[in-house]
């Protein structure tokens, strides 16, 4: 037997969501066999434990987008009992039972080797927020953005994306703004890498076409007006990396910052990201990222903490990472 968040659903109500005890005989086919230590919580969690929008495709459902552990029996030739290994996506905690568990079966293509040198309380640290920022970056970078073509923005700053990408953007080498609801945690996005930091409000509400050229580049994980808004203040040639939707999944802009600026509008999709993008970016978060910039962004609960704190994420009450560790 083993400990999971179980979310359960009867007709016209809302999703219940309890610490439940499991039989591993109940868990879903797969390849491997996983002993998860630790999980994390990202806004798509959020929405599957508190309902909010309907991620979960069949119920009951163990919620977990991510997982880091250890594998206990595989039958595929690619891992043996011990590696250790991480998960994002692939529709794991929204229609395969996930990370939020103290075992999961999963396949062995949607796994990844955990980073040398990483623990699993770090993986999760970054979690998929923090693999989608580097893929931001990446998406970025491959577009030829560098450092000596001006600020990049980073919007929905003090959340798990946000932050993840202030730091890596800050560290190599981008003056980097960040854009927030929470000013008053200026500090702490200082002390991440932002130079500047800018309302949110004053890109949230309907805006010009065309505005003034502001920014080389942006990581958006907010969408809607505040996508729009960002898109109309790029540089000439310049390039956004879109991966999110925190304030709406509209997208309410003009073509003109694309035909008369030469704006690249990047989307970014973390779930099914071909695994050489996934393996080359946890490879660089683990080179780029120091473990202490990863501790001072991170709160760490236990495993009947999350629905509380699931609540506080969506209400933008939580700053930075959620680590979940299934065995407190
Ligand atoms: P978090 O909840 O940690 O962060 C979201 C941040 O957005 C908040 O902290 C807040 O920052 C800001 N925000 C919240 N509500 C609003 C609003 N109404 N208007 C403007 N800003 C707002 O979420 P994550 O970082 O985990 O995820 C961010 C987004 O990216 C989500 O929409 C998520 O679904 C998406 N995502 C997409 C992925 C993909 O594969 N494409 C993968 C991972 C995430 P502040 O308080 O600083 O303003």
């Amino acid at each position: 037997m083993f400990k999971a968040l179980l979310l359960t659903k009867t007709e016209g109500a809302a999703p219940h969501c309890a610490v439940t005890e499991l039989d591993e005989a109940q868990l879903p086919a797969g390849e491997v066999l996983v002993q998860v230590s630790h999980s994390t919580l990202n806004y798509k969690d959020g929405l599957a434990i508190t309902g909010k929008a309907p991620v979960v495709r069949s119920f009951p459902m163990v919620p977990g987008i991510d997982f880091a552990g250890t594998v206990l029996e595989s039958s595929d030739a690619r891992y043996r009992a011990g590696d250790a290994v991480l998960l994002n996506g692939w529709g794991v905690g929204e229609s395969h039972w996930g990370g939020l568990a103290q075992k999961a079966r999963v396949k062995a293509d949607w796994l990844v080797p955990l980073p040398a040198g990483m623990a699993a309380s770090q993986a999760m640290a970054l979690g998929t927020a923090g693999y989608t920022a580097m893929l931001c970056v990446m998406a970025l970078q491959q577009h030829g953005i560098t450092p000596e073509q001006g600020p990049v923005l980073v919007t929905g700053a003090n959340g798990g994306v946000g932050t993840i990408a202030i730091a890596l953007l800050s560290r190599l080498g981008f003056t980097v703004h960040a854009s927030t609801g929470r000013l008053n945690e200026a500090e702490h996005l200082k002390a991440l890498g932002a130079a500047d930091l800018i309302d949110r409000a004053t890109l949230s509400a309907p805006g010009k076409p065309l505005q003034k050229e502001r920014w080389a580049a942006a990581v958006d994980s907010v969408g809607s007006h505040t996508l729009a808004n960002v898109c109309a203040s790029i540089k000439y040639d310049g390039a956004v990396a879109a991966c999110g939707l925190a304030q709406g999944m509209d997208l309410p802009a003009s073509v003109a910052p694309f035909i008369l600026r030469g704006v690249a509008l990047l989307g970014v999709d973390s779930v099914m990201a071909p695994y050489a993008r996934r393996a080359k970016a946890w490879e660089r978060l683990a080179r780029e990222l120091p473990p202490e910039v990863l501790a001072r962004n991170t709160e760490t609960i236990a495993l009947a903490q999350a629905p509380a704190v699931a609540a506080r994420l969506l209400q933008g009450q939580v700053r930075g990472r959620v680590v979940v560790d299934v065995n407190a």
